[in-house]
This record gives C-alpha cells, structure tokens and sequence, in this order.
C-alpha cells in the first residue's frame, strides 16, 4: 500500500500519565514522549495529547490511536464516561483530526492494552485471550477469533464494574461492591490500612512509618516483595478475589489464555498463585475442560499505546481495502 515503513502514533491516556509513542507496523516503538494528564480539565488533556502527536508525527504517520479509560464510544471516536476521571461526552477523534489532519481510531485503554499484547506480547500466537489490568482499578479487553471484541457500541469488557459485593465498598461508577473495589489496588490498600494497625512493627508497619493512613496497595505491594506475612496475606487475598471473578468471566468467554497485567502484576506470584487456585475452584468443570494459563502481561505500560497504534493502522487497511 505504501512505501517507507508505515508508522502510526497510539496515545494512551491515563489518570495520571498521557504515553505517546510513534510505533512501527511490526510493533516497534520508535520514539516515545510523555506528559502528566490534567485529570480534571477536559481542554487541557486534549491539548496535551495534541502536542504529544504533533512532536512525534514525520511523513511515515499514518493515523492517530488513542486508548482512554472509560466508555469510549468506538464508532464515533468518542468517550462518554470515565468513572475516575471528570471527561463526559468528549469527542477525542474529531479534536485530534481536525489539530493534526490524520485519521483517528478511540478506544478504551484496556482493550487496546489486550491488543498490544496480543500482537507483540504475552498473547502471540492465541486467537481468543482475556486481558485483565490490575491497578487502582480493573480494565478489561476481549480479542475473540483474533479480533478486538468491543461489543455493539464500544463499552464491551467494563469488567472491574461487575458487582462481586452488594452493599461493598463504593465506587467511581456510583454502585457499591464492583470487582475493581475488592480485588485491585484500593482493595489492597484498604486491607493494608486495616491490618496494620493490628502489625506494629511489621515490615509494612515501617515502610509506613507507623502512620496507618500513608498504607497504600502500592506499599502494601512493596512490603510483600520483601517477606511481611500480613502484606503477603493481603496480596494473596486480592489474588483470590481476581481468580473467582476470572473463573466468571472464562465462563462466558472461554479463552485459550488470560493475561494479567497492570500496576498490581509487579507482585507477581504473590497475587497470581491465589488466584490461579481460587480460578481452578471456581471456573466450571474444571477437570473437564483444557487448563486456560494466567499469565503476566509481556509489555508493562507501553501495551496500550502499542496497541492503540497498532489498531490505527490496520482500521486504516480496513477502510482502504
Ligand atoms: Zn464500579
């Protein structure tokens, strides 16, 4: 179709981090840049990943990805409603079409973190996979029969909202007890914040400075990488509450492998031998049916502007095919 190597840019906005790379067919990241997201100015994010495409577009460019939490009305390029973040109804394609004169492709920023890794990492060579991204929250991506599963209007694999709890912990939704709010990183940090008053003098004890209140999932993570039962009590808690709720979701998907990526995933073992256990318990027959692998996520956080990139691209091989 085109001569010189066909690159495209793929944005992922974050609630703290906007990661733009300029990104190769074959995945390569040829250039990447950064910038904090002004979480709570719509105009200023927009702005922000304005300037971040325009620093990395060349003549190679050939579409714009963007990967944004929430519900992002694919077809449209627009985000509608982002739990954690101030944006409604913001219309990300057409501002960044009409700023740098190329086509763009949005999508949610799990679902684009799914398709990083299932072109260039962890999910190479599977055609139906589950991408779970533990953070602060949960995101989710489908790819069914090798292709990104977004549902009928873009807002398909939401799945940190799936109520686990009723009447549990609050959410950035409005609903009480989601998936999200028991098994990731709040969830973490909360457990964290309760036990270790009942700790003193543990690891986490220290690494908190004996102040309750500065407990996060981050710490609680970090205490157990370095051995402290309560903290290695806390994160396997977490696992088993991811694996049940992956036991459900492989229910309805099935799979042929489940990615676990995200912030939380630097725990590794720690949180995905629970859950690979509590998984086995809860998924339906599980003597009877191929064992799905719960692996971790290949390629950390450059997976949703990879993908971003990557789906730009090959929408735009679509549209001129
Ligand atoms: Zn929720």
């Amino acid at each position: 179709m085109s001569v010189g190597g066909d690159q495209a840019i793929g944005i992922d906005v974050g609630g703290t981090k906007i990661n733009a790379f300029r990104v190769s067919r074959d995945g390569t990241i040829v250039e990447r840049s950064s910038a904090p997201t002004p979480a709570d100015d719509e105009d200023e994010t927009m702005a922000s990943m304005v300037e971040l495409a325009r620093s990395l577009a060349t003549p190679e460019v050939l579409a714009v990805g963007v990967g944004a939490a929430g519900l992002v009305d694919a077809g449209e390029g627009v985000l509608r409603f982002a739990p954690n973040l101030a944006w409604r109804n913001l219309p990300i394609a057409q501002r960044m079409r009409d700023a740098l004169g190329l086509p763009c492709q949005v999508d949610n920023d799990a679902s684009m973190g799914a398709y990083g890794e299932f072109r260039f990492g962890a999910g190479r060579g599977y055609r139906h996979l589950l991408f779970v991204t533990v953070g602060t929250g949960i995101g989710g991506g489908i790819v069914a029969d090798g292709r990104l599963f977004r549902g009928a209007h873009g807002f398909a694999a939401e799945i940190g909202h799936i109520i686990v709890e009723p009447g549990g912990p609050p959410c950035g939704c409005g609903n009480r007890g989601c998936w999200e709010q028991v098994a990731a990183g709040r969830a973490i940090g909360r457990m964290g914040r309760e036990a270790v008053v009942d700790h003193p003098h543990s690891i986490l004890w220290r690494l908190a400075e004996g102040a309750p209140a500065k407990v996060t999932g981050k710490l609680v993570t970090e205490a157990a990488l370095q051995n402290d039962e309560v903290a290695v009590g806390i994160v396997a808690e977490a696992g088993r509450r991811l694996g049940e709720g992956i036991a459900g979701l492989v229910n309805i998907l099935d799979p042929q492998v489940v990615i676990v990526g995200g912030g939380v995933i630097v725990a590794g073992d720690l949180l995905l031998d629970p859950a690979r256990a509590s998984f086995q318990e809860a998924v339906e027959g599980p003597e009877y049916r191929p064992r799905v692998p719960i692996v971790p996520a290949q390629l950390g956080n450059d997976a949703g502007a990879v993908g971003a990139a990557t789906v730009a691209l090959e929408e735009l091989g679509r549209v001129m095919a």
